[in-house]
């Protein structure tokens, strides 16, 4: 039997069709975009190109856009637009919360109770005269929970405040554009959808004038100095438009009969979610254990974030859901790519109900 993947939050596999777009771009279309003979013209063509077919699924202008190395770098790009108080949340990925610990800002956290949503009545409560800066991501990349990103977005606007938003999960994930009148700035990163590792994009509103993160050339307008990466981001545009909206309906029975085992139990609310993260608790059992054997038959999961996988502190967001300990420590996460089949969701149920009532009699 194939390895079933159900990390696609960590990362997707690149197709052959984005593969076959970006191979002229090592090779005969190798050159550098900033170069004037024909080899460079060709290249910045294909930047520009690609630019525009990306704003345009997004729904945003092309000279919007900044190519980054990933959200990484367009988070920490955005953040530095703050530069005396912060408000972000509890549940956001590391490349905002230890970007922000090692900023000279004051910075507030607001609380996601036990659904794991940010409350806009808590962002008001936040917002101080010193308030430059609100970044809250838009879909959670652990338990998959949907942030109020709109009513967000108008309480900032309202106030007069930049509003950046790590949407990371969600670009290539849904057809349904970004509310981007009430969004300044957000960070995508291309290998969530099917693009190569290292390429991703910062989009910053017209009339934002931002500071570039990296100095050098005049590359994106000066604002991202370096060469550059032709061929990925050729990728990313091709990736983005061949990604396509999950189908919850697949993965309904996945999660409906994992939750029949006993003491199985889902983070996160259960209806503003993205569908294709299913973030599940197992009583008495240890989620490391359990992704350990799922790999042994062939299932590749993820204990919390990719990121927080290698710590053996408990995962920050699962305690600010409200879970002891031993809950976060027991639990798995599920994430799809659009190409998981029935019979794989079917060997998945059967597996890791068994795993569970192994490990449950073993312990
Ligand atoms: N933000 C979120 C929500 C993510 O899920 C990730 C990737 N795990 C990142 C930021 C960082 O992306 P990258 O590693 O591609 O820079």
């Amino acid at each position: 039997m194939d390895f079933i993947y159900a990390d696609a939050a960590s990362t997707t596999p690149v197709s052959d069709a984005v593969i076959n777009e970006m191979i002229p771009y090592f090779n005969e279309n190798f050159g550098n975009p900033s170069s004037v003979h024909t080899l460079g013209v060709i290249a910045k063509e294909a930047i520009d190109k690609s630019r525009q077919k990306i704003a345009n699924i997004l729904g945003c202008n092309s000279d919007e856009l900044i190519f980054t190395s990933g959200a990484t770098e367009s988070n920490n790009t955005a953040l530095a637009m703050g530069k005396k108080h912060i408000i972000t949340s509890a549940i956001e990925h590391h490349a905002i919360l230890n970007t922000l610990k090692n900023k000279d800002v004051k910075v507030t956290y607001l609380p996601v109770y036990s659904n794991g949503i940010v409350r806009p009545i808590d962002l008001i409560n936040a917002i101080t005269p010193e308030t430059d800066l609100v970044s809250i991501m838009t879909v959670n990349n652990e338990i998959g929970t949907i942030n109020p990103i709109e009513e967000i977005g108008r309480i900032c606007k309202q106030k007069g405040i930049l509003f950046h938003t790590d949407a990371t999960q969600y670009i290539g994930h849904t057809n349904k554009k970004l509310p981007l009148g009430v969004i300044d700035m957000f960070s995508f990163s291309g290998h969530k959808f099917g693009a190569p590792k290292g390429i991703g994009g910062l989009y910053v509103k017209n009339g934002i004038n931002i500071n570039p993160f990296i100095y050098g050339g005049q590359q994106e307008k000066g604002l991202r100095a370096g060469t550059e990466n032709v061929p990925y981001i050729v990728g990313m545009a091709k990736a983005l438009e061949l990604s396509d909206v999950f189908d919850a309906r697949q993965i309904k029975e996945l999660r409906e009969e994992l939750l029949l085992i006993p003491g199985a139990r889902l983070n996160g609310d259960p209806v503003n979610r993205c569908s294709n993260i299913i973030n599940i608790s197992f009583d008495g059992v240890r989620g490391e254990m359990l992704a350990y054997f799922l790999n042994q038959y062939g299932i590749a999961v993820s204990t919390g974030s990719a990121c927080t996988s290698e710590s053996d502190e408990p995962s920050h967001v699962l305690k600010a859901i409200g879970l002891s300990d031993d809950m976060a420590n027991s639990s798995i996460r599920f994430s799809f790519t659009k190409d998981i089949t029935k019979n794989q969701i079917e060997y998945i149920i059967k597996t890791v109900t068994n795993a569970v009532n192994l490990m449950r009699s073993d312990s």
